[in-house]
């Protein structure tokens, strides 16, 4: 068979299948542990898996003492802000030491093992510190993205029950200031749930009065406690490390929960093989702490497979559409994570921007978080003139289902395609009305993992075992699989394409289309620089696309007559590539879409408001006035 996957790799991935506790094993060495497991993985209790059993493991002890015993000089945390101009670099020795010292005053504050900790921070070094800290110990991290306003803050308090949180004066964002303190004291105050004491970073960015009792000043607390040694707290393996929300792009966000032991072991797996990361090298995330990204791939990761994280507290365009590519330069980035939203925003910019630069250390730039289309893969490959490897996968499993392991051999990318299932994982796809196996290429069903999950993916939803069975695993008549909530495709080549979510399938007088699929028609017109179709109801088709676009050039859509000309053209290119019965309703334009905080286009919320429905929670919404305007344009 003439594949465009590498037989070093099918042998890999099968391995992984036939034997997985004996790949697993050998993945586990990749890490330290205190006491050696018994067990690979217990699944006695199906949905639920247990990997590692008997095991003891400290995640801070692998992503930093290991390291700073071995190579304390090395860089571990470089930090650059463009927003308030300050850069630090800290070696292993340096972030153990200021690890310590974190450590050493959630201790004070009366955390212990399992209590949880709720970090409320922008990016700077102090919101790493606090993560590790909270590893050390033995107490569960749930961070919460910056900036979310006091309710979401308060429900996030009062579901963390936190005996600790983890602060700052403000962060920035492209320039200005925004203020954590005000936000943080309103959820507080309307929170049920009264953490004792509150750890306050103060950066010098807005000031704000201390509540007597209960706020700590943490440089007043580092002068006298740094230089404390604070011990690594060994936990079984499937201990609790943090509980983290998704992005509420669908609907209400969950709470995932993740082990100690599986997670270690699945991210030293994933920097080695898909990332081909390696120790001394610099890794580049351009995600939040708040996202699972920012957890997985700038704290963890990177640290575990000893690189050093750069974390950026900025923009991707200020002061220009350089800075990170000028950072790449500086710092020898060799593996750069990044998503499509971003590479959308650069592509608005000069292609120079990212030309001018020397990016020969650079070997490869991952996309994950949404569907990457095709003309923004294509763009941002040609500026960079490296490979860009899509990458899918959910903050339920904390690292790829889909992707290409440039660590085990360099398969051809195909765009439009993440690529395939990854090690661990038994991928199928599924027809959600009859349960049955699609097994025939190019098949469209719900994308599904055949239990159990592999290392690194939720143990459960935080404090509601019986949620995380009916979310996950019983979407599907007559078997116990867990969904993705995606709906993709599998061409002849084992590649997969992500169709859209399952809930934004169309449906249009009996064909079922994929949003994604009309998507990247559209977003294939060279005028247009991004685009969101829906499905609107529709009393004679059952439904409709509507589509939504933003142009590269808003000029081009100034006068009624240029954007009824466009509109045409778009349909007609849908017409031609995909058939008249994806042809949307109606094409309008837009100067913004309304994403997600963590830069994902929130469909439901513009198909309800198409709809004139309730959009629901809005909580995650970024900026309001992208609704406004589809609202002023439906009417
Ligand atoms: P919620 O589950 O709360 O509705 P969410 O699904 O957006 O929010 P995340 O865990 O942040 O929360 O995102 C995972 C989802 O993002 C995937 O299920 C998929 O829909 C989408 N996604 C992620 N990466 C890709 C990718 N490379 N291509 C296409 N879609 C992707
Ligand atoms: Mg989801």
């Amino acid at each position: 068979m003439n594949s465009p996957i590498d037989a070093t790799w099918r042998a890999f991935h099968q391995r992984s299948l036939d034997d997985p506790d004996g790949f697993w094993a050998e993945q586990a060495r990749l890490v330290d542990w205190e006491r050696d497991f018994d067990q690979i993985c217990d699944a006695s209790r199906p949905p639920f898996a247990r990997w590692f059993v008997g095991g003891r493991i400290n995640l801070c002890h692998n992503a930093v003492d290991r390291h700073a015993a071995r190579r304390p000089d090395d860089a571990a945390l470089i930090w650059v802000s463009t927003e308030v101009g300050q850069e630090r670099v800290y070696s292993f020795a340096a972030l153990k030491d200021e690890v310590e010292a974190m450590a050493a005053m959630l201790r004070e504050g009366g955390v212990g093992v399992g209590d949880r900790v709720l970090i409320y921070m922008p990016m700077i070094p102090e919101a790493a510190f606090a993560m590790l800290a909270c590893a050390r110990i033995g107490a569960v991290h749930s961070v919460v993205f910056g900036g979310f306003a006091s309710q979401a803050l308060a429900d996030r308090i009062d579901d963390a029950e936190p005996v600790m949180i983890v602060s700052a004066d403000a962060g920035s964002r492209g320039g200005k200031v925004v203020p954590y303190k005000p936000l943080l004291d309103e959820a507080i105050r309307i929170a049920s749930h009264q953490p004792s004491r509150v750890l306050m970073v103060d950066r010098g960015l807005s000031a704000f009065q201390p509540v007597q009792g209960r706020d700590l000043d943490y440089a007043a607390l580092r002068a006298r406690l740094l230089g404390t040694r604070v011990d690594c707290e060994w936990l079984p393996s499937d201990a609790i490390s943090y509980t983290l929300y998704t992005s509420g792009t669908t609907g209400k966000p969950k709470g995932v929960q993740r082990d100690v032991g599986g997670y270690a072991v699945a991210l030293a797996a994933s920097m080695k093989h898909i990332y081909e990361g390696r120790a001394g090298e610099t890794f580049f995330s351009t995600s939040d702490i708040g996202w699972v990204v920012g957890h997985s791939y700038i704290v963890y990761g990177p640290l575990i497979a000893g690189m050093a994280t750069l974390m950026h507290e900025g923009t991707p365009v200020l002061p220009d559409a350089g800075i990170w590519w000028r950072l790449v330069e500086r710092f020898k980035v060799t593996v750069m994570f990044s998503a499509p939203t971003a590479a959308r925003v650069l592509k608005k910019h000069d292609i120079e921007h990212l030309k001018r630069h020397d990016l020969s250390s650079l070997r490869t730039l991952f996309l994950a978080g949404e569907p990457l289309d095709e003309p923004t893969a294509r763009w941002i490959a040609d500026a960079l003139g490296k490979p860009i490897i899509d990458n899918y996968w959910q903050t339920e499993t904390g690292w790829p289902i889909l992707t290409l392991a440039r660590g085990v051999a360099p398969a051809e990318a195909k765009f439009g395609s993440p690529g395939v299932p990854m090690y661990g994982y038994r991928i199928e796809l599924l027809d959600e009305r009859t349960g049955e196996v699609l097994t025939e290429p190019n098949q469209k069903g719900l994308l599904t993992i055949a239990g159990p999950l592999p290392p690194g993916c939720m143990q459960t939803v935080w404090r509601d075992d019986e949620r995380f069975v009916r979310t996950y695993w019983s979407g599907v008549p007559g078997r116990q699989v867990y969904s993705t909530f995606d709906w993709a495709l599998r061409d002849e080549d084992g590649y997969y394409f992500i169709l859209g979510r399952s809930d934004d399938v169309i449906n249009v007088a009996g064909h079922r289309l994929g949003s994604r699929e009309i998507e990247e028609c559209i977003a294939g017109h060279p005028a247009v620089a991004e685009v969101a179709v829906v499905g609107v109801a529709d009393a004679l088709k059952g439904q409709v696309a509507t589509a939504f676009a933003v142009l590269k050039d808003p000029a081009g859509a100034a006068t009624p007559e240029a954007a009824l000309r466009l509109e045409g053209e778009i349909l007609r290119r849908v017409d031609q590539l995909l058939g008249a019965v994806a042809r949307p309703s109606r094409v309008r334009f837009v100067t913004l879409l309304p994403k997600t905080r963590s830069g994902k286009l929130l469909r439901r919320a513009i198909q309800a408001v198409c709809e004139h429905r309730d959009p629901g929670d809005l909580i995650t919404l970024d900026d309001p006035s992208a609704l406004q305007q589809i609202r002023d344009l439906v009417g």
